[in-house]
This record gives structure tokens, C-alpha cells and sequence, in this order.
């Protein structure tokens, strides 16, 4: 009994690996075809001064229209960084971010935020690259904002670090995005070549009722600011989250209480107001 049990879920097991790989390769295909009709759009998320509540930045989030219908980047992002396939849809969205810049003015006196993963990093000489489409697109390298998840320390931490400090020095802002969900080692927080920590919206949502959690993001918090890091705080979707925070010190604050992702048609609409 116990065996034909066993082999009926060995069985459904291989049949949702099956399917799921299928899944996978639907999407890494339909992936190829979407870099080559440059098939994505960015959104942008607005960042809010919790002072005035005026916007300070926007972070800009990659937009797969398929058939219709968007694509969650968290569905593709991970295949398409397994698959390579992040470099060419890093390098479109880069230049995508770079010309509404370059064309829209009210773009250049706020932060402009790009997610960049770690394989971009690793994989060729990024600042080289950097340096190259700034040029091209006549942008200054402190208009932008470079995010970078914990997992890039992940790997060649070194070289990873050094190439962290070029970005740097060429001028734009680097920030650790989704702090606290990764390897999250305290210790490293003072020696990142970091100018922004970002935390991850996990601890925005349990901080109104789980005290042990306030706890330990107040001791995060406390220890970015004394090293005199920015602090922006991911997923506030209520005031009583965004009071929280406030009454922590922090300065910068994003989430769908204050705007969703949206086109660059409407956010140069909220610009001006
Ligand atoms: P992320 O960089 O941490 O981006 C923030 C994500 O949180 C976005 O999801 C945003 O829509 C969502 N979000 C913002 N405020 C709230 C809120 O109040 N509540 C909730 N529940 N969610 C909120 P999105 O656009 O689906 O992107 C998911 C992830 O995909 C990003 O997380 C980032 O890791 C990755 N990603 C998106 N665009 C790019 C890109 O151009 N390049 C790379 N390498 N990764 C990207
Ligand atoms: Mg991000
Ligand atoms: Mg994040
Ligand atoms: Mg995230």
C-alpha cells in the first residue's frame, strides 16, 4: 500500500516537474522573441520625502506585455537570469531608462532608480558598460541609482566590491535593494560600498503587530543611519506603517499607499503637480 502510494507521488511529482520545465521553456522562448521585437516597457515607482511627501526618486521596473496581458517580473526575472537572457533585457532597459531621462528634464532633478542583478555584475565588466551608455545617451552618472540585491555578494564578493566602488566613483548611487531577505549578515552593512540600504517590504508588513520584528528593524535602521546610510523603506501600504517609520527617522518611504508603478505618461503627470 505504503509503496503504491509512494510511487502514485514520485509520478505526480515528475508530472509537475515536467509541466513546470515546460512552463519554463514556454517563457525562455517566448523570452527570446520578446528581446528581439524589444517587447518591454518600464514603469516607474515614485519615492516619497515622508517630510512633504513630495517625490525624490523613482525606481524603474521592467513591463512584459505578452499577448495582452503583463508578465510578473517575478516570474521572469529568475528564468531569464538562469537562461543569460538578463543581460540583453538589463542592457534594454537601461537604455529605455537612460532616453526618457535624457528626453524628459523633470527626470534629472529627482533620482532615477534600475534594478541591475547580480549577473550583470559578474558576467562582463559593467561600469565599462555603464560609462558607454551614459555617453551615449548624454546623462549624468548622478542621475541614476544602481540596485543591487544582497545576492551579488553571493559570489566573487572582491571583485564584486571593487567594481560597487567604480560605479561610485563615476558618480551614481548604488543601493542595496530588498535588505534583510538575503544572506543578511549585520556585519558587512559598515565595509558595502553602498550609498542606500532598501528594506525590504517583508518587515513593513509585520511591523504594526509583531513587536520582536519592530524590534529588530529599529536596531536596522539605527545602525544605517550611524553609518550614514539612506534608508528607504519598500511596501508601505498603510499610514500606520508609513507613522512607524516616520517616527524611526527614516526619510524615504515607497509602496501602493503612496503610488503604484505606473508609465512614464502619468508620472510626468504627477511630477509637475
Ligand atoms: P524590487 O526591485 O524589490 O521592486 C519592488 C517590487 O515591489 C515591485 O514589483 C513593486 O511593484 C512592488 N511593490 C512596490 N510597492 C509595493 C507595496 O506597497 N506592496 C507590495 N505588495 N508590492 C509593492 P515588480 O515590479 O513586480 O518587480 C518584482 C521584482 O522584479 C523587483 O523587486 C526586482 O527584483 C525585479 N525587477 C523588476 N524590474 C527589473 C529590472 O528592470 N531588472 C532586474 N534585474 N530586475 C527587475
Ligand atoms: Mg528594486
Ligand atoms: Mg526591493
Ligand atoms: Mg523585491
Amino acid at each position: 500500500q505504503a509503496k503504491r502510494i509512494g510511487g502514485n507521488l514520485t509520478q505526480h511529482f515528475m508530472q509537475a516537474m515536467a509541466r513546470d520545465y515546460q512552463q519554463q521553456v514556454r517563457l525562455r522562448n517566448a523570452l527570446q522573441i520578446a528581446l528581439d521585437r524589444k517587447d518591454f516597457e518600464v514603469y516607474y515607482q515614485p519615492i516619497f520625502n515622508t517630510a512633504n511627501h513630495t517625490i525624490t526618486g523613482v525606481e524603474s521596473l521592467v513591463r512584459w506585455n505578452l499577448d495582452g496581458e503583463f508578465v510578473s517580473p517575478g516570474e521572469f526575472i529568475k528564468i531569464a537570469e538562469n537562461t543569460g537572457q538578463i543581460i540583453p533585457l538589463g542592457e534594454q532597459v537601461l537604455d529605455m531608462v537612460l532616453a526618457d531621462i535624457r528626453r524628459y528634464p523633470q527626470l534629472q532633478n529627482i533620482k532615477v532608480t534600475v534594478n541591475v542583478s547580480a549577473q550583470q555584475l559578474q558576467r562582463y565588466n559593467f561600469p565599462k558598460f555603464l560609462a558607454e551608455r551614459l555617453a551615449f545617451h548624454q546623462v549624468a552618472a548622478r542621475n541614476l541609482t544602481l540596485e543591487l540585491t544582497e545576492g551579488v555578494f553571493a559570489g566573487e564578493t572582491m571583485s564584486t566590491i571593487a567594481a560597487l566602488q567604480q560605479l561610485r566613483d563615476m558618480g551614481c548611487h548604488v543601493a542595496i535593494d530588498d535588505f534583510g531577505t538575503g544572506f543578511s549578515s549585520l556585519s558587512y552593512l559598515n565595509r558595502l560600498p553602498a550609498d542606500i540600504i532598501k528594506i525590504d517590504r517583508v518587515f513593513t508588513h509585520g511591523i504594526a503587530d509583531d513587536p520582536e520584528l519592530f524590534a529588530v528593524v529599529q536596531k536596522i535602521i539605527e545602525l544605517c543611519l550611524h553609518l550614514q546610510k539612506r534608508v528607504i523603506v519598500e511596501g508601505i501600504e498603510d499610514e500606520v506603517q508609513l507613522n512607524i517609520f516616520t517616527q524611526l527617522g527614516v526619510e524615504r518611504v515607497q509602496g501602493f499607499f503612496f503610488a503604484h508603478p505606473m508609465p512614464i505618461e502619468q508620472l510626468l503627470k504627477r511630477l509637475v503637480k
